[in-house]
């Protein structure tokens, strides 16, 4: 009786880690959903709740949307800064399954509207219109933030499921040493063959320029401005005319008609689209290392004679 008992309690024990169900991560959008995927690897995935190709800063939730959010086991999302329109969702969930990742203890932050100063000051422009003074919420283009995050994912997870720690702690050192043998390869490119001053689309690599030295000389959008002024426009077009502004990179998933119309009739080039938010990457836990390299890629193409 005794051993039976015994023997019915280890067959309980050693059944239920089998049975243990992986947390429900929600995710804010593609990149952070990378992030997350590259952790949970085979364990699982997380939902995403920006439809593909949707602008980030700018979206609506549907109910079941707002009932996964109340549903989740964690949710990792980027910040307010970000997706204004995540917070009042959030309040469904306690305080302990959310996770702010520009809240990280850690996290390299940087403001609005520093470069552009920067080059204002150089080219005695007008200051930027708009976002001024703002936390930039595009810090995943540091790769450093990138590789930080993972880690603190890992932790939260293997918190909520123990089951799987040693899975999510070694999912999370593998990335960390592909994001950095990455951010390795990427610095090694441009220092060897700076590219030139360009201009953007939308005004999100700042993180990018701070870390491989890179100068943004530009941006059609600035901060977070819904649209641009025409005296930033004309400043722009200024730039771009003068030659101090080399390429003009528009925004993937915008009309590159505007982009065209600025660089039409000056020295400048016309390039590439770049992908600030992960809207026309394939989705997945590559997401976030394809985009790295993607921009590094774009942005090179920005040199004399090429
Ligand atoms: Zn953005």
């Amino acid at each position: 009786m005794r051993i039976r008992s015994l023997a019915s309690a280890l067959c309980f024990c050693l059944a239920a880690p089998a049975s243990a169900e992986v947390p429900r991560v929600v995710t804010d959008f593609s990149v952070t959903a990378s992030l997350v995927g590259l952790v949970m690897g085979e364990v699982g995935a997380p939902i995403v709740l920006l439809d593909p190709g949707a602008d980030p800063h700018d979206y609506q939730l549907r109910p079941s949307q707002a009932s996964a959010i109340a549903a989740a086991d964690l949710v990792v999302w980027m910040g307010p800064e970000l997706t204004p329109w995540l917070p009042g969702a959030l309040d469904s969930t306690g305080e302990t399954h959310r996770m702010a990742l520009l809240e990280s203890p850690g996290t390299t932050l940087r403001r609005f509207g520093a470069a552009a100063e920067d080059a204002a000051q150089a080219s005695s422009d007008a200051p930027a219109e708009g976002g001024h003074g703002d936390t930039d919420p595009h810090a995943w283009f540091d790769p450093d933030n990138g590789a930080l995050w993972v880690g603190l994912i890992a932790d939260r997870l293997a918190d909520l499921d123990p089951e799987h720690a040693s899975t999510y702690r070694a999912n999370a050192s593998l990335a960390q040493t592909r994001i950095a043998a990455l951010d390795k390869s990427i610095g090694a490119e441009f220092s060897s063959r700076p590219p030139l001053p360009f201009a953007v689309g939308h005004d999100a690599f700042g993180y990018f320029a701070d870390r491989y030295g890179l100068v943004v000389a530009g941006a059609i959008t600035q901060g977070d401005a819904a649209a641009p002024g025409a005296r930033h426009l004309a400043a722009l077009r200024a730039g771009l005319q003068s030659g101090a502004i080399a390429c003009l990179f528009p925004e993937a998933g915008a009309d590159p008609k505007q982009a065209g119309l600025l660089v039409e009739g000056t020295p400048a080039r016309l390039g590439a689209a770049l992908d600030a938010e992960g809207r026309m990457t394939p989705a997945g836990p590559m997401l976030y290392e394809t985009l790295l390299q993607q921009v590094a890629d774009t942005i090179a193409t920005c040199r004399s004679g090429s």
